[in-house]
């Protein structure tokens, strides 16, 4: 039979989904994989939870789209009060987009307007900086700003070109240093890249708090967004942190900026923020932003026809209904020891685990083929895809990475389950992975 769907890659041997429960999604064949990577760490509440269900067809039945144009629903504005309850600061201000593209590009389009409130059209301000290894979205304004080499070639003569500086990446470092000896020269990188342009052609900086989907999990040492922070203060520059993978509970606060106790100009976010029932994404600015623009024009030149949506909404407003019920955000700190302790020592144990890093319950490890001197497999290995399988053949679901450090294969990989999860069920993960680790390391070593 011809298939019409345009699959994202014809050479992957998709599983065929039959039903979700918790944790878990069963094939059609009935076999159980536990999602270990919440889908790309998104089902932050498991599957099919039935609050969130109930929230969502209430909704559905009452008013499933209204124009954001012309129309305020109640719905929407309770979930952004739910939003702004966990940002820190005068973090206060939400708008919903449909997912984690769209955030950026608006968190994007708000910093520029902003300065042309605050200093006129003439503003110069408009250059945002962005750091290699990190990725922002597929669209052509968030790839731009974003530094992943295998996502970026085939595209890059669409792009109005943003200027990079390498992201946080101790195990590889980009200067060859080792921390604390460094001095975080990744950092200090941002101030030597602000001097060069010029401060006065800049609008913002944008980062990723933990290195997600380019390079698995990778968390800065401490000081660095700090000292970020700092940088972007003394230089009128505004802190973009783009938690679509690392907000809504993920790294065990509610923003992973929240580890440093750093307030961004302004947050994007999706992924966890809906939990996987609705696309959505938003961003959360600070007071003085959004002041510019109501004191000056009085409107952000913006807007998508699903910004706001009533579905979205209702799905929002019940995550994080649960999140606080349920203790959510705890559990993923307190789960997320028992995963990263376990997977430390799966590392350990393991000839082909070169790194484990992460927080709460957003885990990354690096398969290597030498791990004294970290030389990554060759690529035609295709260790990712050789680990992948293994782990899947134990029903075990794991994220894998593809950003290509200086040559390495990118072999990288992100455990990162739903939030819910229990104890029981950490062990039940790590088994899975010990095994799909003891599976791949017959076949690669
Ligand atoms: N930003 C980050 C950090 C992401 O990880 C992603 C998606 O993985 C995006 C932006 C893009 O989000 P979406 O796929 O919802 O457009």
């Amino acid at each position: 039979m011809q298939q019409h769907l345009f699959p994202r890659s014809f050479k992957t041997n998709y599983l065929e989904a039959d039903y979700g429960e918790g944790i878990y999604i069963y094939d059609k064949q009935g076999k159980r994989y536990l999602d270990g990577c919440s889908g790309a760490l998104i089902s932050n509440l498991g599957h099919c939870n039935r609050d969130i269900v109930t929230a969502v067809e209430k909704q559905f039945g009452r008013l499933e789209f209204a124009h954001p144009s012309r129309w305020h629903v109640d719905i929407v504005e309770e979930a952004a009060a739910a939003v702004a309850e966990t940002a820190s600061g005068d973090l206060d201000n939400v708008w919903f987009v449909s997912g984690g593209s769209e955030a950026v590009e608006t968190a994007l389009k708000l910093a520029r307007q902003y300065y042309v409130e605050r200093d006129g059209a003439g503003s110069s301000k408009h250059i945002t900086i962005g750091r290699w290894n990190s990725y922002h979205g597929s669209t052509i304004g968030t790839m731009a700003v974003a530094g992943s080499m295998a996502r970026r070639r085939v595209f890059s003569p669409l792009f109005a070109e943003s200027p990079k500086i390498p992201s946080t990446y101790c195990y590889r470092c980009h200067f060859h240093k080792q921390y604390p000896q460094c001095g975080l020269l990744c950092a200090r990188a941002l101030e030597e890249m602000i001097q060069i342009i010029g401060p006065q052609y800049i609008s913002s900086f944008i980062a990723e708090p933990i290195v997600g989907s380019t390079v698995g999990a990778v968390v800065p040492p401490d000081e660095y967004w700090p000292m970020v922070w700092d940088i972007c203060d003394r230089y009128d520059i505004l802190l973009i942190a783009d938690e679509v993978m690392t907000g809504c509970g993920r790294t065990g606060k509610n923003f992973c900026v929240d580890h440093w106790d750093v307030v961004p100009d302004i947050i994007a976010t999706a992924k966890g923020m809906a939990a996987g029932y609705v696309p959505t994404g938003g961003i959360i600015a600070r007071n003085n932003i959004v002041e510019a623009i109501k004191d000056g024009s009085g409107a952000f030149m913006h807007g998508h026809t699903y910004n706001g949506n009533p579905m979205s909404a209702a799905a929002v407003a019940a995550v994080f209904k649960y999140m606080k019920e349920h203790g959510v955000v705890e559990n993923a700190a307190k789960m997320g020891e028992l995963l990263g302790a376990g997977l430390k020592k799966i590392g350990e144990e393991s000839a082909i685990i070169g790194e484990v890093r992460g927080k709460g319950l957003m885990w990354g490890f690096e398969v290597v083929k030498d791990k004294a001197s970290r030389e990554p497999f060759d690529k035609k290995t295709a260790a990712a895809n050789v680990v992948t399988k293994a782990c899947i053949e134990e029903g075990l679901i794991i994220y894998p990475g593809g950003g290509q450090i200086r040559g390495t294969s990118g072999d990288n990989f992100m455990t990162a389950p739903p939030l819910i999860i229990t104890e029981i069920q950490v062990k039940e993960l790590l088994e899975k992975l010990k095994n799909g680790i003891k599976r791949a390391e017959a076949a690669l070593v």
